[in-house]
């Protein structure tokens, strides 16, 4: 029992009008709970963040925070800058006001809520990151079991260590939040990132739930980006991967070259070659690109870290 751990809970919010009632409302509840068992003293608190919603969900949480003003506190960004900032500013923003730990969650609370009391006594325990695993896939469709499942492997053979089937259901202890706030870089990739940093961490295992109210934001383009961050940010294998592809180009195209030679001195059989230029140059042609490509991304890495701008604006704030 430790009544005196200050729990913050951070809650990522997108175009979220019809959950943020429920969701903190249901939050509360869980907080009040593990207080009422002097696991966590009655300073914990909510910290929302609206990531830039087009609809009523900042009007909403102004509502949640006058109903409940010392245990809801939020900030809203001037615009969309994503899930992994909102993340971001939730953990960053909770340490500055100040607590032992911060567990992060999705508004739908697809990620089982009760499950915050094991993060808890984890944290108690002396663990430093709790991770929330989910138990199985069943709520997601087949793009998304199947991409994730693409998405693990890759990173594995990349050899990028993140938690196989974690999300971003996490609590983190203020000394970690202290950390996080020396990494400065753009675009930080939260799950590769506490998993790389040590620290003593567990697991918590979770079922997740269906979403009740509204879609999910992800779609093939955002998940994807999302994962071309996390191997671009944590793995240079892709480029060194490159440099072997050259070196077998390189051979293929230097043995041809000695087989045409040799074919034309022993042989004189020089075949009219069109199809084989075209089907090489091709192969060559896209080859190259592609590896142009991964570069690419690299260099887009180091592009936007270079200019150091801030990760997310704050529009507005009820603290
Ligand atoms: N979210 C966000 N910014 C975005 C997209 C999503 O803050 O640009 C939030 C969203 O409100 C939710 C969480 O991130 O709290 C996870 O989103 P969602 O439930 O749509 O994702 P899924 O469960 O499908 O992975
Ligand atoms: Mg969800």
């Amino acid at each position: 029992m430790a009544k005196d751990t200050r729990l913050a809970i951070a809650v990522p919010c997108f175009n979220e009008q019809d959950l943020i009632k429920p969701t903190t409302e249901r939050l509360l509840e869980v907080l009040f709970e593990l207080e009422k068992k002097e696991k966590i003293s009655d300073s914990s608190y909510i910290y929302l963040v609206d990531d830039g919603s087009v609809d009523d969900t900042w009007l909403e949480i102004a509502k949640a925070v006058a109903r409940h003003p010392n245990k809801i506190k939020a900030i809203k960004f001037s615009s969309n800058f994503g899930n992994q900032k909102a993340l971001l500013a939730g953990m960053l923003g909770a340490n500055k006001i100040g607590c032992s730990a911060v567990v992060t969650i999705d508004a739908d609370l697809q990620q089982d809520e009760s499950k915050i009391e094991e993060f808890v006594d984890k944290y108690d325990e002396g663990y430093r990151i709790v991770f929330g695993i989910r138990n199985d896939r069943k709520t997601d469709d087949w793009f998304k079991k199947t991409s994730a499942l693409a998405f693990y492997k890759l990173m594995n053979i990349l050899g990028v260590k993140i938690p196989k089937n974690h999300s971003d259901y996490r609590l983190v202890s203020h000394e970690v939040l202290n950390v996080l706030e020396k990494f400065e870089e753009t675009d930080l990739f939260l799950r590769g990132f506490f998993h790389e940093i040590g620290f003593t961490t567990t697991n918590v295992y979770f079922d997740v739930k269906p979403r009740k109210v509204g879609r999910s934001k992800f779609n093939l383009i955002s998940l994807t980006a999302l994962a071309v961050n996390g191997i671009t940010s944590y793995s240079i294998v892709p480029l060194k991967l490159i440099c072997v592809l050259g070196i077998f180009c390189m051979i293929f195209g230097f043995s041809m070259g000695l087989w045409a030679i040799f074919a034309k001195l022993f042989y004189n059989d020089s075949p009219d070659g069109w199809a084989t230029s075209i089907i090489l140059t091709s192969f060559f042609g896209g080859i190259e690109i592609f590896c142009v490509g991964i570069v690419g991304e690299y260099l887009g890495q180091v592009f936007r870290e270079v200019k150091r701008r801030p990760r997310y604006l704050i529009e507005d704030e009820l603290l």
